[in-house]
């Protein structure tokens, strides 16, 4: 007994500690140097950084991330998209690249982490196959997307999806679009250039930090993303009859905004209950005419519902429309639901890239789990050309798009020696 315990105490321990093999982990300290230097362009008094894309800051730490990918023995290049692209050859040139890396372009008043750990992962990577002489069969192409945070750009131009009026919006560096990606290097008249076709790129990676506290609560070393979800968005009309808020008595009223109250509360437990991880949210509301004499008389307000399966975001929507009837026949109340063009469809990874990255994870000791991305990243319009897997590290307390985010450089480390074991599996045919 005693010597049995022993063992499972052995075996817990190496299952949970942050253990690495040395030979093949990436190096924490110089990843976190990188990343603190990376921080100081466009860095704000507050701790964080305000790099938009396509801003003065932006295009400095652009230059810095080329300097490193030569560093690491890539060739680099500007896409017309103006995504930064650092290659080396394979020994087999009649095979397509993998091709692994993130974002360096933060919200206004961002971290240091979102991003930045994906690019500096994708570098050290490289940087260790090249310090170790190791030359892969497949090219690999470190990346480092255009104006992630302003609406994916160089990944959709990547994946044939930037279309023209996408380019004339305005970003928040002041310039549109098709003048940010001129300003960094790229040919928004070329676009199609930049576009690779299913089939051109063997496999590709994304390593970023969770941006939700699953994996810190947890403990957890690594996430293994099963997908982005999809997010479909209506307006729900709600209309009852407006009337003196003195003079109708309580049993008289049609009220508008006691229907929507117990919406919102149908649409919280209804998504609450269901077993699943969809969301539902209500997030913006507004009365008609909006007085606090006057019994509402109309209510619009918003409903967005998010999950990984479509056929589960319209099971949610069903129930609701469902109970929606219920509610205004008991409440006298009409209720419509307008579903707007604005909808992300769910971004599964490649199953067969979540079987490689548990492994790669397995192999190095460190404890995993499966896992959905709320947030929208790059990968989503890369799953629709190639491959796609993600790699998620541990955010402090789940903080993001703030400067109070943090991955410590174990963390990071973590993540991206996973990404190395998970590149060098593809490279020796783990995906066929
Ligand atoms: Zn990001």
């Amino acid at each position: 007994m005693p010597s049995r315990f022993v063992f499972s105490l052995l075996l817990l321990t190496a299952t949970t500690a942050h253990a690495q093999a040395p030979e093949i982990s990436a190096d924490p300290d110089r990843m976190e140097q990188r990343i603190l230097a990376l921080g100081r362009f466009g860095s704000n008094p507050v701790g964080g950084v305000s790099r938009v894309a396509f801003s003065d800051a932006d295009i400095a730490g652009r230059e810095y991330v080329q300097d490193l990918m030569r560093e690491a023995g890539l060739t680099v290049r500007i896409d017309t998209a103006g995504n930064i692209i650092g290659r080396r050859e394979g020994s087999d040139d009649a095979l397509a690249p993998i091709m692994f890396g993130s974002h360096i372009d933060s919200v206004p008043g961002g971290g240091n982490y979102d991003g930045d750990v994906g690019v500096v992962g994708a570098i050290e990577v490289a940087q260790m196959l090249y310090e170790r002489g190791i030359v892969t069969q497949h090219p690999i192409e470190v990346v480092t997307f255009t104006d992630e945070e302003g609406g994916l750009t160089g990944s959709r131009a990547m994946a044939g999806k930037l279309t023209g009026a996408t380019l004339q919006l305005m970003s928040h560096a002041g310039v549109t679009i098709e003048d940010g990606i001129r300003r960094v290097g790229g040919d928004p008249d070329r676009l199609d250039v930049s576009r690779r076709k299913p089939g051109e790129i063997a496999a590709f990676i994304e390593l970023h930090i969770e941006q939700g506290a699953i994996l810190d609560e947890e403990g957890v070393d690594i996430g293994v993303v099963e997908g982005i979800v999809g997010i479909r968005w209506w307006e729900v009309t709600i209309e009852g009859v407006a009337n003196h808020a003195g003079t109708t008595p309580m049993h008289k009223r049609r009220d508008a905004m006691v229907t929507a109250a117990e919406m919102t509360l149908a649409i919280n437990r209804i998504a609450t209950e269901l077993p699943g991880r969809q969301v539902a949210t209500v997030g913006q509301i507004e009365a008609f005419p909006g007085a606090p004499n006057v019994i509402p008389g109309k209510v619009v307000m918003s409903l967005e519902i998010r999950d990984l399966d479509s056929a589960k975001m319209q099971q949610v929507f069903d129930l609701i429309a469902a109970e929606s009837q219920r509610i205004a026949r008991t409440r006298g109340a009409s209720i419509r639901f307008d579903e707007l063009d604005l909808n992300a469809e769910p971004a599964p990874t490649d199953q067969r890239m979540r079987r490689i990255i548990s492994a790669s994870a397995e192999g190095l000791g460190l404890t995993f789990k499966s896992m959905p991305s709320g947030a929208g990243h790059d990968a989503q319009d890369m799953a629709t050309i190639a491959p796609t897997g993600m790699i998620f590290v541990p955010s402090k307390d789940g903080i993001s798009h703030s400067p109070k985010e943090f991955t410590s450089a174990d963390d990071m480390a973590n993540g991206a020696s996973v990404l190395y074991r998970t590149v060098l599996a593809i490279d020796n045919g783990a995906l066929e």
